[in-house]
């Protein structure tokens, strides 16, 4: 039993996420998902130590479900039958890492090319495993200048490439365009080449709604990385890695104390968070991803239209949930959670943000709009 005092603190704790939780317009997190059938597992330490394709004595685990969840965006992203291998991560940025993590035991001397937009974690990643890098500028979408990567791999053609491509930006959801890469990489005759695929973002709407520009294996990608809390929502961040098999059996020691390979960055794994994402796959199936991609898309759409019968000019990248805007003032931003960056912030229409939502929202904006016009006049 807690003290009454902690009880009290606890019990505001949960208010004020609750309260909180009604103004979570700006980040890619979906909060629809009713996992509460779930529940009695949280009386259980499942972990998922290690490799989840080998069997392990720590037999409290989820990994046959895991296998499933693994199965299934295999299938959704195209994997080469028999030669893939991934697990579910703790969250996008350790696929990331992982994805990065193969490339450079390939190419040990490798470059990593990546733009502009690409999300912090990734420079982070890029120090951690101690690789040369290059930053390409972007495009006023956020997607990559190919013009200058072009440039750029001209300058280091004889050192092998490592290219993380982006499929929808933090900030505007841009998607870098696999195949002009990959031209690129043609016609400057380098052979030497990873292509690792940061979805964490747009990879599963994109993929189940088989969106132009496709990134999946079939499009040339080597390893991808997908959140699983963004899209498709779970109570605990996490996320997905793929790769190809063959490149992923240069990392691994069998380890005894185990009994399982140790092929993953880290050692304890989440086991809670595969059965979230296996009981998602199973009560939406491709089709219910869709629907609930489209649904986001039209919401997108209305919040644009709404903006301009305002007549503040908001835009979206094509086929995307994130629509920019000038920012407003700082304590709209931070009541509605809303990031910004030079100026512009954003708000995902991720599934479970409402119409009713985006109205008190637009309400809100509009309001410093009329206030900025009145102070205007006066000056
Ligand atoms: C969210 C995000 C990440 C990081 O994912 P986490 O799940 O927060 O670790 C990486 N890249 C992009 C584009 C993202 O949107």
């Amino acid at each position: 039993m807690l003290k009454q005092e902690d009880s009290q603190r606890l019990n505001a704790y949960m208010k004020k996420a609750e309260e909180r939780s009604k103004y979570f317009i700006g980040y890619p997190i979906a909060q629809d998902f009713d996992y509460s059938e779930l529940y009695p597992l949280l009386k259980l330490p499942l972990n998922n130590v290690g490799d989840p394709q080998v069997e392990s004595t720590y037999d409290l685990n989820s990994r046959s479900l895991e296998q499933e969840v693994l199965k299934f965006f295999a299938e959704l992203f195209h994997a080469p039958a028999a030669n893939w291998w991934g697990y579910v991560t703790n969250g996008g940025s350790e696929g990331n890492l992982y994805g990065l993590y193969v490339a450079r035991e390939i190419y040990p001397n490798g470059i990593v090319y990546y733009s502009e937009a690409t999300h912090y974690s990734v420079q982070k990643n890029i120090q951690l495993l101690n690789c040369n890098s290059i930053v390409i500028r972007t495009q006023h979408n956020g997607e990559m200048d190919y013009e200058d990567l072009s440039q750029m791999l001209q300058m280091h053609r004889d050192q092998p490439v490592i290219i993380l491509a982006n499929i929808g930006t933090t900030m505007t959801e841009a998607k870098d365009d696999l195949s002009k890469i990959k031209a690129i990489l043609r016609s400057l005759a380098i052979k030497n080449h990873y292509i690792h695929c940061d979805a964490a973002l747009a990879g599963t709407y994109s993929a189940a709604l088989e969106l132009e520009p496709g990134f999946d294996f079939n499009y040339g990608a080597d390893s991808l990385a997908i959140s699983g809390h963004k899209f498709i929502g779970s109570p605990i961040p996490c996320g997905l890695v793929m790769v190809k098999k063959n490149y992923k059996e240069r990392i691994g020691k069998n380890i005894p104390y185990i009994g399982t390979i140790d092929t993953t960055i880290s050692g304890s794994r989440n086991g809670h968070s595969p059965v979230f994402l296996w009981y998602a796959i199973k009560k939406l199936g491709i089709e219910g991803l869709k629907e609930r991609a489209l649904i986001c898309l039209e919401h997108a759409a209305y919040l644009r239209r709404r903006f301009t019968e305002l007549g503040v000019s908001a835009w979206s990248n094509p086929f995307a949930l994130t629509v920019v805007f000038p920012a407003p003032s700082l304590s709209l931003r931070q009541k509605w959670q809303l990031a910004t960056e030079d100026g512009h912030s954003h708000v995902i229409c991720m599934p479970g943000v409402s119409i009713e939502q985006l109205d008190e929202f637009l309400e809100d904006y509009k309001a410093e709009l009329v206030k900025d016009k009145e102070v205007a006049a006066v000056l």
